[in-house]
């Protein structure tokens, strides 16, 4: 395994692989950059088949958080951490408490959070060896709710309102009544997008490898259940991607029918000329880390001690950043995916630029 010469290594700052004798913990901690401030990003728990998938996955996501927060606009590099066991059956309180204090080892560079198999009582027990965690504690709502740290909400709010952006921009309509959408991984945050599309008036299809969530959605939302296999070919109006990433390839682009593709999972293209050839075929794909940001945001304004207000008004922004794009992709006839990395870069580079210049020096 090549860390250096990876092909998604793009010059991250630092890699650690974490592992505890005592409690089995394997575990990889990637911080990709730290120019806009310390690297956030959650910290994933998954039965990965190797070490080699481990790091991809690991090197791409903190790579998307970099440009996640980037494009969000908010002074938070980008970093990613994931825990290699199955989430259901491989965790103890010994391998967090391991997983706590390799994150305590970084000083602050990196800061963790919840993600895919992790949610907050992960974080606390992240938290009882670190303070560089975020969303270990409950939090007042907009509503005045008091809920868990958990993110999830906001991100499902992010891609529902950039969805419901997509929709107008591809299929020229604001009402979601009777909107067609197939979602692939019904979880915390796949389910939490069901439950506003439902309100909106939506038909749902739903599919996911977890039968209990398949049965959540359909007695509680009327959702339509279908096998994992057959999400694809759907003749709906939207596809949303909210499981894993690498979904969006050469092989399920054949039976790709959706003309709208917006959903939370990170990392949803194979390669970049999927998403060019996603274009060609005229579907509108909305950038995963541009349309998924509401749960780093939602987690920054936890960090700095915002309201709920700050954070709900900055989870809706996503629908004006996914308009920008589209309009620029539209216009110069690039793929979103494209446009969405080019904005991100751009901010990332100018902030470089700043840091280079000479300090003046204090009379
Ligand atoms: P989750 O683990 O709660 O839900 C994922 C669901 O997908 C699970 O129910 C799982 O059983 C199902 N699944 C896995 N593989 C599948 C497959 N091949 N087919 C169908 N279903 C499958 O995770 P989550 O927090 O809801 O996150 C979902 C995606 O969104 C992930 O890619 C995550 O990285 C991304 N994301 C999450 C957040 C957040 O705030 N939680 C933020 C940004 C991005």
């Amino acid at each position: 395994m090549s860390v250096f010469t990876h092909p998604d290594f793009d010059h991250h700052e630092q890699v650690v692989f974490c592992h505890d004798r005592s409690s089995g913990l394997r575990a990889i901690i990637a911080i990709h950059d730290t120019t806009l401030g310390p690297a956030l990003g959650g910290c994933r728990m998954f039965p990965y088949g190797s070490d080699d998938e481990a790091l991809r996955d690991v090197l791409r996501l903190s790579r998307g958080m970099t440009l996640k927060s980037s494009l969000a606009g908010l002074k938070l590099g980008g970093g990613k951490a994931v825990m290699i066991g199955d989430p259901h059956t491989g965790k103890s309180q010994a391998l967090l408490h391991a997983m706590g204090d390799f994150v305590d080892s970084l000083g602050g560079r990196y800061i963790t959070a919840a993600d895919s198999g992790t949610g907050e009582p992960e974080m606390q027990a992240f938290a009882q060896r670190t303070r560089h965690v975020i969303g270990a504690t409950p939090r007042t709502m907009l509503d005045g709710t008091i809920a868990s740290g958990d993110p999830s909400p906001s991100t499902a709010l992010g891609v529902f309102v950039g969805l419901r952006e997509a929709v107008r921009q591809r299929l020229g309509r604001d009402d979601l009544t009777g909107l067609k959408v197939a979602i692939q991984g019904v979880g915390h945050v796949g389910l939490g997008l069901a439950r506003h599309l439902k309100e909106a008036g939506a038909e749902l299809w739903v599919c996911d490898i977890f039968d209990a969530n398949v049965q959540q959605a359909v007695e509680e939302l009327g959702a339509n259940a279908v096998r994992p296999h057959d999400i694809y070919g759907l003749d709906v109006d939207v596809f949303a991607p909210c499981a894993m990433g690498g979904i969006l390839n050469a092989e399920t682009l054949q039976s790709l029918r959706a003309p709208v593709i917006a959903g939370a999972a990170n990392n949803q293209l194979a390669s970049t000329e999927i998403g060019v050839e996603l274009q060609r075929r005229n579907h509108l794909y909305a950038p995963d880390y541009a349309i998924n940001a509401g749960g780093i945001i939602d987690v920054y304004y936890q960090r700095i001690g915002g309201s709920p207000a700050q954070t709900d008004t900055h989870v809706r922004g996503i629908a004006e950043t996914l308009r920008e794009i589209f309009e620029r992709a539209a216009s110069s006839g690039e793929s979103t995916s494209v446009v969405a990395d080019r904005l991100a870069q751009e901010r990332l580079v100018g902030q470089h630029a700043v840091q280079k210049q000479p300090q003046r020096l204090q009379a």
